[in-house]
């Protein structure tokens, strides 16, 4: 039997800020929106990325009908590449600047996929069910995209990441066309929620410009290294006509900086390649005469800056009156990071400037909670739903929604999974997939669990304790003292008697199991780890993790 409802939900993105992946759902037709990864926390140590629970969407593969992607950052196209090897998706639709991305992981991973495809603003999509249209939106890299999909139960709107830009650098946000759409009604609108808890309205790119001229025209007898974040494309041709217009060549440092040049190169963005030069030619020019362009804005310790900073850098060694200039804000987590860098270039005795109250020189690529209320005001909704962030953002989204006549039951913080289910009678959250973290190590996708990284906390911590044991489990003989070793618990040679102590305990335990009738190594462990750990907190205040490592020996 047909299901009359619509059925709305995120496998990634809700109280979080990143890997976003949304879903919307009717009968046997799935449309999903972004596939992006997270980068982790320090706690989860040794991890690379996580990436949303694709189960659903595994179980569910006959019924995909497009991947859709807003646009071309990590936390939307990052998950791509282990989404494709884990379920059949058979089109992608993505804007070019995101294409261009997309096809550069897929070449890395080495993955070979026909069905990505170019979309833009007179784009239409069908299904039997949906009706697919987008909207351009401005956001910190060229080409992103809202989109609006109309379901048999409504019109479902997502902004994708955006801001409004009265004076953008590159080309304005269809604020027409969102109006447009509005108009015609809109069922649900999901907003991204990033920095709802900063008022106001965001820093036009263009003060931004006007500001990091102004520093140039400061600093005209200076060498400047800039760091900035590669992905902001409309950041990158700003500063690369201030350079023309100050007669600066610009070398790039940093390999998602050559990157992103590149793709501004090939889209039209930046047009002219003469003023790229390498770092060697940098080095010969006078030093009012170059900038150096860098990624490692956010203190990223094996980026060009960092590298810089800390005097490792092969081609760039720091000048006494180099100016260094962050055209960037420190993502939540990476503050301490770069102070760390901002030390270290101050230790060298340069002059630094970062974004603050004394200089605009960096704006956020996502809206304040004026244009937020714009958003929703252009939308005009009946239902809200603020996705892509923390619960707080999530939360205060849908108080600022409250007043913009959004009532308060029509707006909803769901969780990751939660299912919105629209029919004729409204919207009801009701039910639950499958969503949760899978963690990448490496390219290994999921074989690492919390398990894992509970015991990678540990290790850290509190270190590592070896017991290497031989039985001759044939003759229910220990055939030496067991061997303690560790790493990281405490130091070997400053405590020998702790360690003779050790050997001498777990002789004690083994040979008392080794009177059992049969001999099980899993039983031994199992005394050595429980009787050991009370014995390791007492005489040193912590409990490392005890390996207990058995091997049957035949005695000659
Ligand atoms: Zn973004
Ligand atoms: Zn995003």
């Amino acid at each position: 039997m047909k299901n009359k409802n619509t059925q709305v939900f995120a496998l990634g993105g809700l109280g979080e800020v990143g890997k976003n992946m949304y879903c919307i759902r009717h009968n046997d037709e799935i449309i999903i929106i972004d596939a992006g990864v997270m980068f982790p926390d320090d706690d989860l140590l040794g991890i690379d990325y996580v990436i949303p629970d694709f189960t659903y969407l595994e179980e569910n593969a006959d019924k995909i009908k497009y991947l859709l992607i807003t646009h071309g950052h990590e936390d939307h196209i990052g998950g791509i590449p282990f989404l494709l090897t884990q379920v059949n998706i058979p089109k992608i639709y993505a804007p070019a600047q995101a294409k261009e991305l997309i096809e550069k992981k897929l070449i890395e991973k080495n993955i070979n996929y026909k069905n990505l495809f170019i979309y833009n603003e007179k784009t239409n999509l069908k299904t039997k069910y949906f009706n697919i249209e987008f909207f351009r939106t401005t956001h910190s890299i060229p080409d992103s995209h809202g989109i609006s999909i109309s379901s048999p139960n409504g019109t479902i709107v997502m902004t994708g990441d955006f801001k409004f830009d009265f004076t953008p650098i590159g080309p304005m946000a269809n604020i027409g066309k969102m109006a447009e759409i509005g108009k015609k009604g809109v069922k649900l609108l999901m907003s991204d929620s990033t920095n709802a808890l900063s008022p106001g309205i965001s820093l036009s790119e263009s003060v931004v410009d006007e500001n990091l001229g102004e520093l140039f025209q400061n600093n005209k007898n200076n060498r400047i290294i800039l760091a900035t974040f590669a992905s902001n494309i409309y950041r990158l041709k700003h500063i690369i006509e201030t350079c023309r217009e100050n007669k600066r060549k610009v070398a790039l440092f940093g390999r998602s900086m050559d990157t992103s040049i590149d793709i501004a190169i090939k889209c039209g963005y930046i047009k002219d390649k003469n003023i790229i030069i390498s770092a060697e030619e940098a080095n010969n020019l006078p030093p009012n005469k170059v900038c150096l362009l860098c990624t490692g804005s956010q203190g990223e310790p094996l980026a060009a800056l960092s590298r810089i900073a800390g005097g490792t850098h092969k081609q760039i060694k720091l000048l006494p009156n180099d100016v260094v200039i962050f055209s960037s804000s420190p993502i939540p987590g990476n503050s301490s990071s770069v102070s760390k860098t901002i030390n270290k270039l101050y230790l060298k005795g340069v002059k630094v400037y970062t974004h603050g109250d004394d200089v605009g020189i960096h704006s956020s690529g996502h809206a304040n909670q004026e244009e937020l209320k714009l958003m929703i005001r252009l939308f005009n909704p009946e239902y809200f739903a603020p996705y892509h962030g923390e619960y707080r953002m999530l939360k205060t989204h849908c108080d600022l929604a409250n007043l913009c006549n959004i009532p308060k039951q029509n707006t909803f913080i769901l969780n990751n999974g939660d299912i919105l289910n629209i029919n004729k009678d409204g919207i009801k959250k009701q039910g639950h997939v499958q969503a949760g973290d899978i963690y990448v190590d490496g390219s290994r996708i999921g074989d690492v669990s919390n398990i894992v990284i509970k015991d990678r906390v540990l290790m850290s911590n509190n270190g590592i304790l070896a017991i290497i044991i031989n039985i001759d489990t044939k003759n229910k003989k220990l055939l030496n003292t067991p061997l303690v070793t560790t790493r990281g618990y405490i130091l070997v040679n400053e405590s020998g008697e702790l360690i003779k102590d050790i050997e001498s305990y777990c002789k004690h335990i083994i040979n008392k199991r080794l009177n059992d009738k049969k001999v099980n190594f899993n039983d031994i462990k199992n005394d050595l780890i429980n009787s050991l750990m009370p014995m390791l907190n007492e005489r040193t205040g912590r409990v490392p993790i005890i390996l207990p490592i058995i091997m049957d020996i035949k005695e000659k």
